[in-house]
């Protein structure tokens, strides 16, 4: 790929992240000025990253697990809800420039800068960059739902099983 296929599939993703997320993540853009690189993934669908979340753990889909958040019944990455992208650093090659996976000091570079923004990264997936101004996927769940979402929403056991004694005592 060239430097402004580069640049324009960036600011593709850069444009479809949460507005308040998205003026920190240009400044970040802006910020990384003299390190050639390419942002790849912005935005998810739940369908989407329930097809990330297959991989390595359904037959059919090939590869070791690249995620350990689910898409459906609800979203639990932040990719979900505009607050995350992915970057890979360039490296010139054969005329073009491709992916540089293993320029480590480029990453601290992008975290560095990353957290001047409030923009967080995780020690496990150096690519991943996120919205240090919320705590994670529950508080973009709760910021939206009503009540008769999180029934279904929020299925962790402690939750079902206050719920269920909640309608057995009303029912009385
Ligand atoms: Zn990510």
């Amino acid at each position: 790929m060239t430097l402004e296929e580069a640049r324009f599939r960036s600011l593709g993703h850069l444009a479809r992240l949460e507005p308040s997320f998205q003026a920190r993540a240009r400044r970040w853009y802006d910020l990384m000025i003299g390190t050639p690189l390419l942002i790849y993934c912005s935005l998810r669908t739940p369908e989407e990253q329930d097809a990330l979340y297959a991989q390595g753990r359904v037959a059919g889909h090939s590869g070791a697990k690249v995620t350990n958040a689910k898409g459906t019944p609800v979203m639990q990455s932040l990719h979900g809800y505009g607050k995350a992208y992915d970057w890979c650093p360039l490296k010139e090659e054969k005329g073009g420039w491709a992916t540089a996976w293993e320029n480590v000091s480029a990453y601290k570079r992008g975290q560095k800068i990353a957290l001047e923004l409030s923009i967080r990264h995780l020690t496990w997936e150096l690519p991943h960059l996120e919205d240090g101004l919320v705590s994670g996927w529950r508080e973009c769940v709760m910021g939206g739902a009503t009540d008769g979402d999180l029934m279904h929403r929020d299925n962790r056991p402690e939750k079902i099983h206050r719920k269920k004694k909640f309608f057995v005592e009303k029912s009385k």
